[in-house]
């Protein structure tokens, strides 16, 4: 089978692997559809989070298919479509005893510390699996994750429908971010960026003001806008730039701000912004509860993918696809590959 590898020097490269075989606990699955999240490209250029493990393949958006079932398990069948919820936990240490199993003392993640999605098969323990309705698509079903990460952040503030919240980054997790908001009833809802198509797309999902950041100072509109207040809850769902700061300069008095995007290297805010407004900073992971409930947003409609997965290639045609992705060409924001 074909596998796409990466050393984390910047090398990505094709190689043929036997096809592998469940062990006990494990499913072998065929990977449907994998998409290519900011964090893959990190990877390629060493910026993996702390238990990345090289030579790997990346890839941990995946929607599969089980085509064989390892000893000892009965949690799944053969021709279930899943989604991957890739933590692997020990089970023992504080963090998963408290049902924090995503800060397990021995974390292993598929795609980062185990290889992943961007390639034809795979053997992963069953528990990392869920499977799917019928009605998601394969895209969205290689989405249930990343949506999952940004709900888990915001269940972890108080929204209400009288609260205005700017989302800063209209990449797959703002633009996620802009829906997850409207689902829940918030009505005044900023999204900030420097792509029109992509600032285009969150108004279709219920972005009352777009402000394009290379044309209009975002804490100055966003100030003008909620009459020198602030708003409630702002969403950083770009992890660069100065977001950071944005966020914490547009944050109202006692507002929450809730961190979703990885950052690839350090920043420098002032505290006194968190200090003085008494600001609530949290951040988010993702939990497996909220990919529960993503799959049954998807389905209801209130979750869509449409406009976010723009691009699909063939694994074959991976290095295109890292390079359009790499270098946001022809108004990419979320590409999938098919293996
Ligand atoms: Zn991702
Ligand atoms: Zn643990």
């Amino acid at each position: 089978m074909r596998a796409i590898v990466t050393d984390g020097k910047e090398n990505v490269w094709e190689e043929q692997r036997p096809r592998p075989s469940p062990s006990n606990g494990e499913v072998l699955i065929k990977i449907r559809a994998v998409g290519i999240c900011g964090s893959d490209i990190g990877l390629i250029h060493g910026e993996g989070p702390p238990w990345t493990n090289y030579p790997l393949v990346p890839g941990h958006e995946v929607c599969a298919e089980v085509v064989e079932l390892g000893d000892d398990v009965d949690s799944l069948s053969v021709g279930d479509r899943v989604a991957l919820h890739g933590f692997i936990y020990c089970s023992t240490c504080t963090a998963c005893r408290e049902g924090r199993y995503y800060q397990c003392d021995d974390l292993k993640e598929i795609g980062f510390t185990l290889d992943g999605g961007y390639r034809e098969y795979a053997t992963v323990p069953a528990y990392t699996l869920n499977p799917v309705p019928e009605s998601l698509s394969d895209s969205e079903v290689t989405q249930v994750d990343s949506a999952a990460c940004t709900l888990h952040a915001l269940q972890r503030v108080q929204t209400s429908f009288t609260d205005t919240a700017a989302v800063l980054g209209p990449g797959s997790l703002g633009l996620f971010g802009v829906q997850l908001l409207a689902a829940q009833g918030v009505e005044n809802i900023i999204l900030t960026g420097t792509r029109d198509e992509r600032l285009t797309v969150g108004e279709t999902y219920g972005a009352n003001l777009t402000v394009n950041v290379r044309e209009t100072d975002p804490v100055t509109r966003i100030k003008e806008y909620t009459n020198g207040a602030g708003v409630d809850i702002c969403v950083e769902a770009a992890g660069g730039g100065d977001v950071l700061n944005t966020c914490l300069e547009v944050a109202t008095q006692q507002g929450d701000v809730v961190l979703t995007g990885v950052f690839d290297d350090r920043k420098a805010i002032d505290p006194n912004d968190i200090v003085a407004k008494e600001l609530t900073v949290i951040g988010g992971v993702t939990a497996a509860h909220a990919t529960d409930q993503v799959m049954e947003l998807f389905q209801r409609g209130d979750l869509s993918v449409d406009g976010i997965v723009t691009h699909e290639f063939s694994l074959e045609e991976y290095e295109r696809a890292l390079e359009t992705v790499l270098n946001r060409e022809d108004g990419v924001i979320k590409a999938i590959l098919r293996p």
